[in-house]
């Protein structure tokens, strides 16, 4: 039985003007030496994050308890494991990494060599959701530090106990000339943007991704954003339909659907309609018992802005003649929406024209997949698409004829989890990668090094012009 209060939406204590330029400003004066450090100095680092955030457990699920009733299990699955894993990723490959790559010399050039050299970008900015705080925070926050990266972070305001508790973490592992967070909200936000960083690594919503990439074009920043959107999901005539509900059920009520790459809404063969409607109903009790607002595993919607955001999604839907298959309960009070299952939903209400981040899953029925793939293609480029079959020429024809930022084939969400595998948006669902190879990319210039060794041809080529060059220049163009 829940007895703590849930935190109210209290308006962000903002960092100041002057604290920012301080901190930009230390910061400018270390990069190049934070830069120049080895992969063992960068390592050391990371370890000293990795400790800290395993002897901080605790605290960090207590933290995300208070922010959003988030269950400790879930933290340890969602939060804790994917910054462990990416910095173990990151301590077994960086040296490979930095070590750069060599490239070939085309027959023209004979007597160079060339190879890239992956160098730090300088001074980040990593701006983070709520959703996931601690994981979308020490995740990119390792990849910086692998390139090389001073770095500002400024986590989200809407999960305060999290953010406080990471910036305890950041002060007890970093000086503050290499790392450093900044709490508020969009007033520090704003200000941050002002600054000419050499990255912003930003996490959150198209809208305010259009925000950052704008600011960042004053300065002509580079910026990986990872945005969000619509999942869709496909589940086939051929698919294992007691697992596909399993699966799709855990994707979308995980962290009470406020997910980034949860399956948003699901398309079904309409011969299979009623056998998956019955298993996904199965297990939401299974899960979370008939009344999951007593069930400790199901967490709560962020706050009450978000409370009252996916709530008025639903009314709208049933006043436009949706179905409530199950849930469709509230508790205020609690920030409490209940795993909530509609069908008939109307592709013009709130559920469909907008990303849900909350826990209902509108179902739709399809007979054609073709009709499904142009639905899915006059939308938004998701984040991400499922699909799930047995039929590997139905698999292959719709990942060739649709786009996403990433794919899971019978299974959803998984795909965040293998840090070998760029993760990233499309469009309106982001730009660029994480995780990994792909992070540390991210946070590099990829410098291409031309050694000349020995003269060469272009050495014969030089002004003034005559018949005799012209003539070498033609038999490279014809020949090499
Ligand atoms: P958000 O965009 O509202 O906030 C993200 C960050 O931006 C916060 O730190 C916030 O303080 C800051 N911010 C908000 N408004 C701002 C403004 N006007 N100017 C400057 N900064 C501003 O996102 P959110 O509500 O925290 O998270 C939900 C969204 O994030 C969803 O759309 C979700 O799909 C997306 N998301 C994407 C990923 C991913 O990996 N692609 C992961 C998690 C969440």
């Amino acid at each position: 039985m829940i007895t703590e209060a849930l935190p109210t939406d209290t308006k962000p204590t903002e960092t100041s003007n002057s604290e920012i330029r301080r901190i930009f400003d230390l910061q400018k004066k270390s990069q190049y030496k934070v830069a120049n450090t080895t992969a063992n100095q960068r390592i050391a680092k990371l370890k000293k994050l990795h400790e800290a955030v395993l002897r901080y457990r605790p605290q960090i699920k207590d933290a995300l308890y208070k922010d959003f009733r988030k269950h400790p299990s879930e933290v340890d699955l969602t939060e804790i494991y994917p910054v462990t894993s990416e910095i173990k990723h990151v301590k077994r490959d960086l040296k490979t990494w930095m070590r750069g790559e060599d490239v070939k010399t085309p027959l023209a050039m004979m007597g160079s060599s060339s190879y890239i050299r992956y160098e730090a970008k300088g001074i980040v900015l990593i701006i983070s959701p709520w959703n996931f705080p601690i994981n979308l925070t020490f995740g990119p926050l390792a990849s910086a530090i692998a390139a090389g990266n001073t770095v500002m972070i400024k986590p989200s305001e809407m999960t305060p106990n999290a953010s406080a508790l990471m910036g305890k973490i950041v002060r007890e592992v970093f000086t503050e000339d290499e790392v450093s967070l900044l709490e508020g909200g969009v007033e520090t936000s704003t200000a941050l943007l002002k600054l000419p960083f050499n990255h912003i690594f930003f996490t959150g919503a198209p809208s305010i991704g259009k925000i950052v990439m704008k600011a960042a074009a004053e300065h002509l920043t580079s910026v990986t954003l990872e945005l969000g959107g619509k999942s869709p999901t496909i589940v086939d005539q051929t698919a294992d339909i007691k697992l596909a509900a399993k699966r799709i059920a855990w994707g979308k009520y995980v962290n009470n659907g406020q997910v980034c790459i949860a399956p948003d809404y699901a398309y079904v063969h309409e011969s299979k309609k009623e056998a998956f409607l019955e298993e996904y109903k199965k297990q939401m009790k299974d899960f979370f018992t008939e009344d999951a607002s007593q069930e400790s595993s199901y967490a709560r919607i962020v706050n009450k802005r978000h409370y009252h955001r996916v709530k008025s999604y639903i009314d709208d839907a049933i006043a436009k003649g949706a179905k409530v298959e199950a849930g469709a309960t509230f508790d205020e009070n609690q920030d409490y929406i209940a795993p909530t299952l509609m069908t008939n939903v109307a592709k013009d209400s709130k559920l469909m024209t907008e990303e849900i981040f909350g826990p209902v899953l509108p179902v739709f029925t399809y007979r054609n997949i073709d009709d499904v793939i142009d639905e899915v293609n006059a939308r938004e480029k998701p984040l991400a698409l499922y699909i799930y079959s047995k039929n590997k020429k139905n698999i292959k024809h719709i990942i060739h004829n649709t786009r996403a930022g990433g794919t899971c084939i019978n299974h959803n969400a998984a795909h965040f989890y293998n840090t070998n595998l760029p993760f990233g948006g499309s469009n309106n669902s982001g730009i660029g990668k994480a995780h990994g190879f792909e992070g540390f990319k991210s946070f590099s210039n990829a410098r291409g090094v031309f050694n000349q060794h020995v003269p060469n041809a272009l050495d014969l080529l030089t002004p003034p012009y005559d018949n005799f060059k012209q003539r070498l220049i033609d038999f490279t163009i014809k020949w090499f």
